[in-house]
C-alpha cells in the first residue's frame, strides 16, 4: 500500500509510523469494531468526497447496531476526516474509518472498554485493477455461504463479518478467480466478497433487495443514476442460473466503484466484455464523482 504522512487517531493527528495499539486491543481479538470505506476523488474545485454523508451516517448505525458508542459526533468525524486529507495533502484517495475497542476486560462483554476511533487515509487506485475496470473480472461461485442477517448483523459494516468475506475472496483467487460471488442461505445471490451485484438481462436491470446484504452506496447511486437514465431497474432475487445466462453482470462498491464481470465459473457472460449498460453505468459514474454531472454535485463533500 501507498502510506500517507498522518493518521487521525482518538482526536489528534499522529505520524503514520507512530499509530500503533496494544496486543490487547479487544477488537483484534473478537472482531466487534465498525469501519467505513470511502472514496475522495480530484474534481475542478478540489478534492471531494462521494457522498460522504451516507458513508458518516452508515458508520454510525452500524455501531449503533452492535451496541457501541462513538465518542464523536458525525460532524466532527467529518471534519477530522477533512483535516487527515488535508494534512496527507492527497487530493484522491481511500479513507477508512474505524471505529474498535480497545484494552480492558478481556471476556466478551466489551461495553466497558474504550472506544477508540481512527481515520486513516491512502492513495489507492482501482481495487479490483485497472484492467478488470477496462475488461471485466472472472468471478467463482463461493463454496461459502454469505451471512444470515441473524448470525451477523448485514446493514452493519462490522469487523468480524469480513472473515466470511476473506474466506470467499482467497478460495476464488487460490482457484485463479479474481472475485468471489456468493449465495445466501435459500442460495439465491446475495453479494460479492466487498461489492454488490447487478445483472443485465433482456434490457432491464436487477440486483437483490437490500435484505440479508450490505446496503451498499454505490448500489444506491447506480441504481439512482441508471433509473435517471431511464432504465429500468429492480430489486429482485437472483438465481445462481440467471447469472450465468445473465447479458451484463458487475460489481459495485466504493473500493471496487464499477468493475465489470466477464466470465462466471468458466462461463462467459454476455460477449465476454462489458456490456453497453455497464459502460454507460461506469461513463456516468466517473463523471459524477469527478463533479462533471452538474445534476449529481449534492453527492460531492468537497474538502474544505
Ligand atoms: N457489500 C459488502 C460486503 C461490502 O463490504 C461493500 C463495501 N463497503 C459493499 C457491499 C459496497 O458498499 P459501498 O458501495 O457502500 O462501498
Amino acid at each position: 500500500m501507498v502510506k500517507a504522512d498522518y493518521i487521525w487517531f482518538n482526536g489528534e493527528l499522529i505520524k503514520w509510523e507512530d499509530a500503533k495499539v496494544h496486543i490487547l486491543t479487544h477488537t483484534l481479538h473478537y472482531g466487534l469494531g465498525v469501519f467505513e470505506g470511502i472514496r475522495c476523488y480530484k474534481t475542478e474545485k478540489g478534492p471531494a468526497i462521494f457522498r460522504n454523508h451516507e458513508h458518516i451516517e452508515r458508520l454510525f448505525n452500524s455501531a449503533k447496531i452492535v451496541y457501541m458508542k462513538i465518542p464523536y459526533s458525525q460532524e466532527e468525524i467529518r471534519q477530522a476526516i477533512f483535516e487527515t486529507i488535508k494534512a496527507n495533502k492527497l487530493t484522491e484517495c481511500y479513507i477508512r474509518p474505524i471505529v474498535f475497542y480497545g484494552m480492558g476486560a478481556m471476556g466478551l462483554y466489551p461495553l466497558k472498554n474504550e472506544v477508540n476511533v481512527a481515520i486513516i487515509v491512502w492513495e489507492w487506485g482501482a481495487y479490483l485493477g485497472e484492467e478488470g475496470l477496462q475488461k471485466g473480472i472472472r468471478c467463482k461461485i463461493s463454496s461459502f455461504t454469505r451471512h444470515h442477517v441473524n448470525i451477523s448483523m448485514t446493514k452493519a459494516k462490522v469487523c468480524g463479518n469480513y472473515v466470511n468475506s476473506q474466506l470467499a475472496k482467497i478460495e476464488a483467487l487460490e482457484e485463479g478467480y479474481d472475485e468471489a460471488l456468493m449465495l445466501d442461505v435459500d442460495g439465491t445471490v446475495s453479494e460479492g466478497s466487498g461489492e454488490n451485484v447487478f445483472i443485465v438481462r433482456k434490457g432491464v436491470i436487477k440486483t437483490p433487495p437490500p435484505l440479508g446484504i450490505l446496503e451498499g452506496i454505490t448500489r444506491d447511486s447506480v441504481i439512482t443514476i441508471a433509473r435517471d437514465l431511464g432504465l429500468e431497474v429492480r430489486e429482485e432475487k437472483i438465481t445462481r442460473d440467471e447469472v450465468y445466462i445473465a447479458d451484463e453482470l458487475f460489481l459495485c462498491g466504493t473500493a471496487a466503484e464499477i468493475t465489470p464481470v466477464r466470465e462466471v465459473d468458466r462461463r462467459i457472460i454476455g460477449a465476454g466484455e462489458p456490456g453497453p449498460i455497464t459502460r454507460k453505468l461506469q461513463e456516468v459514474f466517473f463523471r459524477v464523482v469527478r463533479g462533471m454531472e452538474p445534476k449529481y454535485q449534492h453527492w460531492l463533500d468537497y474538502v474544505e
